[in-house]
């Protein structure tokens, strides 16, 4: 007999973590590995909020269970958030904190889904999302996006996915893995059709303040009036004030919903850590000037890859608006011999570029389309340019 569940059997690890690790451990025997793996910030923590975890650890009210929905200030914080940059107005017991945004979405998805239910799921895709749905008895069914329509799906092809088993579509703008950021106008007609179609939308809006050029943030819950009764807003600081680590995210939804996720989190993981919620009230305290510090620095980056690997001859690449990744085809190296090896696949080529130049990047069968490579640029600008130099050596 297997020790192993078949449920969980079936998941398979995180690419994008393992990449991570390959790095960090080819690092730790002293190859000089530039990664392009990470999908965090390369910054600090910001001053202030550490400042307000080392006072939350000196305080006794801390050291104690607290509400699984989170702290009330907390809650609060994140409603005034929401209505600062959204525009949307919700009330403290629709708000429920997780462990990072990957567990507010595990809970919708848990909450939201009978045993196959369908969820509409663009690909490329972030890796956890089929995994997490699965997880939840749901299946996904996947919408293919390229580089012709900057990876964003359209009402054509979401109805033509409909069934009478669709549940939810599964949006998120931008995206990781393509950095692409949907219109104000396709979001708008998107949420009118889910609306339209009774169908739950679930937003993912982690990347909401990474955003770049003429591009523009919104959340599509505000654009279309009524959708906030069936849709759950997916956030958290990780991204955004570097705090991956922290372990803090949050799902906002109707109260129904959130009541019946608080009801699944009490049994499984209780109140997220009390230090790490303070920390995250200073965080979401703090104005918006820092906040677009961050955002210019990556900008910079997001000009620089993009110039860089649109130079390399056989490399095509879509300019990324949002996130901090870039998401380029690597179609034209298939087949074809690098240093006396052949890749037939991106992720062959991916342990090339790993093995001949030690620059690790992730390839697209982790995000569902092979073909692709994602570079994240949230790495040092000089690593960046020593970085992608090799990789322009090493495919002329
Ligand atoms: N959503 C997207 C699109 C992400 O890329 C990530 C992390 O990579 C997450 C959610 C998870 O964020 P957290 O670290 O807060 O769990």
């Amino acid at each position: 007999m297997s020790s192993v569940s078949r449920r969980i059997a079936s998941i398979s690890p995180s690419a994008t973590l393992a990449v991570d690790a390959k790095a960090k451990a080819l690092k730790a025997s002293g190859v000089d590995v530039i990664s392009f793996g990470a999908g965090e910030p390369d910054f600090p923590t910001p001053d202030a909020v550490v400042e307000a975890a080392i006072q939350a650890c000196k305080d006794p009210v801390n050291y104690r269970y607290s509400s699984t929905s989170g702290l009330v200030e907390f809650r609060q914080a994140i409603v005034d958030k929401t209505r600062r940059d959204c525009g949307l107005g919700y009330d403290p017991s629709q708000v429920l904190v997780t462990n990072g945004a990957k567990q507010a979405i595990a809970n919708t998805f848990a909450t939201l889904l009978d045993p196959g239910d369908e969820v509409l799921v663009s690909s490329p895709y972030w890796t956890t999302y089929p995994e997490s749905i699965a997880l939840a008895g749901g299946v996904s069914v996947f919408i293919p996006t390229d580089e012709t329509t900057n990876f964003q799906c359209s009402i054509e092809q979401l109805e033509k996915a409909r069934t009478d088993r669709t549940k939810a579509l599964l949006f998120v703008s931008p995206s990781n893995p393509t950095g692409s950021v949907y219109s104000k106008d396709s979001m708008e007609q998107i949420g009118k059709w889910a609306l339209d179609n009774g169908i739950w939308v679930i937003t993912d809006e982690i990347y909401g303040h990474l955003v770049y050029g003429q591009a523009k943030q919104h959340s599509i819950v505000s654009l279309v009036p009524g959708l906030e009764d069936q849709s759950v807003i997916i956030n958290g600081v990780s991204k955004t004030y570097a705090m991956t680590g922290w372990r803090i995210g949050w799902m906002i939804g109707p109260k129904q919903v959130i009541q019946a996720a608080t009801n699944l989190q009490s049994h499984e993981t209780s109140n997220v850590a009390n230090v790490s919620q303070r920390a995250a009230i200073a965080a979401l305290g703090m104005d918006l000037e820092s906040i677009e510090k961050i955002r210019n620095i990556f900008d910079q980056r997001r000009i620089k890859i993009y110039s860089m690997l649109s130079n390399i001859e056989g490399v095509s690449c879509v300019e990324p608006q949002g996130a901090f990744y870039i998401f380029p085809s690597m179609k034209n190296f298939l087949g074809k011999q690098i240093k006396g090896k052949v890749a037939n696949t991106t992720s062959e080529l991916c342990e090339i570029i790993l093995n001949e130049i030690a620059v690790a990047v992730t390839p697209g069968e982790a995000f569902g389309t092979p073909g692709y490579i994602r570079f994240s640029y949230a790495l040092g600008d000089e690593e960046l340019v020593e970085g992608i130099n090799r990789l322009t050596t090493l495919l002329a």
